[in-house]
């Protein structure tokens, strides 16, 4: 049986650190491992922002040189052929020239550019593990079964993609190499899975496999309390649940792309995070039902940047339908609800911020009263102890109310495992740090 290893960026941002990261594979190589990378640290937002540039006539010139330098110096460091990638920078210049001559960067074309960071890592921590003597190969994902839906920027794999990956994958000799977060539609363009993607692809890759492990290799040793920027001392936990993993990844724990847990739930593959930095510490394990722990709470986590959309009529007054009604407009309109609250003549609704609203709006004015407020954050509260807890949201009420926090919207998951309220963005690191400090101090 195989397992899945993923680097993500923070881990394969230097040539030191490929370094550290091929020695790890190395030193596992025993447990068959399929190996997901994503693209050096900072590289795709380097690429949006090139083309962002591009999009609207600026000056390129240093951006790109930056993105050949990064690359070109890892190479040199690790002692690798300083051409190896040089096919691939030339491709970059080409796209990037021409969306500044057509002054346009659609999704699709955004997803052509964001492709070019995993194909290079990939490249790269293939031949440094080459050059150690293990025999490896760089995967581009679409040659090996990735084929996706057209959605640029938030792809998912069709079902006939598991077979074909599971067969090309079995089929590479050595250890693949595989470049995360991207793939093809049936018609051959490049799409993405959406940022942080590159979880999703090991996800889909160990359940294509039926691997005995999922590993998510990281910068942080495992699922914390907390997200150690806000919280430094966050409490690691051995084991979580997938329902609670889930709902943190959802509700802003970068940790784990949200839709990571999926698939393993799926075949009940386990999913363990682990520090790059710290290998030799056994990490957090995600299963079904994660295991009985003293504590109520598991994590606070925080997603900032969300608006909320108030929807306002009186004739939802014993109006059967309405309700549908909003819900249809978010579904035609493919844009996803984070939390909703609702009273007999109100709707709240949370979206995350920057996406356009314009046309769900146009479409809910004509049956309602609407109002958008930008500039709020959901902190969520989350744990299986809490299905079974007295009085916990009137504990988790107080410790904001005492923090001078207003909450503005509250919702509780039916699974009974989160509580999630909005607050206004600049409390929100306000808040995580009263609730760490009631649950965890
Ligand atoms: P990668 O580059 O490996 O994909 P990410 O930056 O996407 O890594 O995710 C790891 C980061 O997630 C950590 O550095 C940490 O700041 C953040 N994080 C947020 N919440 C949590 C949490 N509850 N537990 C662990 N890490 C968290
Ligand atoms: N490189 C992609 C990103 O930065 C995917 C990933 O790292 O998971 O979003
Ligand atoms: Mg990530």
């Amino acid at each position: 049986m195989a397992i899945i290893m993923k680097f993500g960026g923070s881990s394969v941002k230097t040539a030191e650190r490929i370094r550290n990261v091929c020695s790890i594979i190395e030193s596992r190589k025993e447990q068959n491992p399929v190996v997901v990378v994503s693209a050096v640290g900072g590289i795709t937002d380097l690429l949006i922002d090139t083309a962002t540039l591009a999009k609207d006539g600026g000056d390129v010139t240093s951006a790109i040189a930056d993105i050949k330098q990064r690359h070109k110096d890892i190479l040199s460091e690790l002692r690798l052929d300083g051409k190896l990638v040089d096919g691939l920078l030339t491709e970059i210049e080409q796209v990037i020239g021409d969306i500044k001559a057509r002054l346009v960067a659609d999704t699709a074309v955004m997803d052509v550019v964001q492709s070019f960071g995993e194909r290079l890592s990939s490249v790269i921590i293939a031949a440094n593990l080459v050059q150690r003597g293990v025999v490896a190969k760089a995967c581009v994902a679409w040659d090996y079964g990735m084929i996706t839906t057209p959605a640029y920027g938030n792809a998912e794999p069709i079902p006939s993609s598991f077979a074909l990956m599971k067969e090309k994958i079995e089929a590479v000799e050595g250890i693949p190499v595989i470049t995360g977060f991207i793939g093809k539609d049936e018609k051959g363009a490049i799409t993405t899975l959406g940022r942080g993607g590159s979880d999703y692809t090991a996800a889909l890759y160990g359940a294509a496999l039926d691997v005995s492990e999922i590993q998510i290799w990281t910068d942080v040793d495992g699922i914390l309390s907390a997200d150690p920027r806000v919280i430094p001392n966050a409490k690691r936990h051995t084991t979580v649940s997938f329902d609670e993993a889930s709902e943190l990844a959802f509700f802003g724990a970068k940790v784990l792309h949200p839709k990571t847990i999926l698939p393993a739930v799926k075949q009940c593959i386990p999913v363990r995070v682990l520090n790059t930095f710290n290998p030799s510490c056994e990490g957090t394990v995600i299963t079904r039902e994660g295991a009985r722990t003293l504590d109520i709470v598991k994590a606070i986590s925080c997603k900032k940047d969300v608006s909320i959309v108030t929807i306002h009529s009186t004739r939802m007054l014993n109006a059967h339908g309405f309700l549908a009604k909003v819900f249809e407009v978010f579904a035609c309109n493919k844009k996803s609800v984070d939390i909703v609250a609702t009273s007999e003549v109100s709707v709240s609704m949370t979206v995350d911020s920057g996406e356009s609203l314009a046309d769900i709006l146009a479409e809910l004015n004509e049956i309602a009263e609407t109002k958008v407020t930008n500039g709020k954050a959901i902190v969520c509260v989350v744990g299986e102890g809490m299905k079974h807890t007295k009085g916990l949201a009137g504990r988790i009420f107080s410790t904001l109310g005492k923090a001078g926090i207003n909450i503005e919207v509250i919702s509780q998951g039916g699974s009974e495992i989160n509580i999630s309220m909005v607050v206004d963005g600049r409390d929100a690191e306000k808040a995580v740090k009263a609730l760490h400090g009631e649950f965890f101090n």
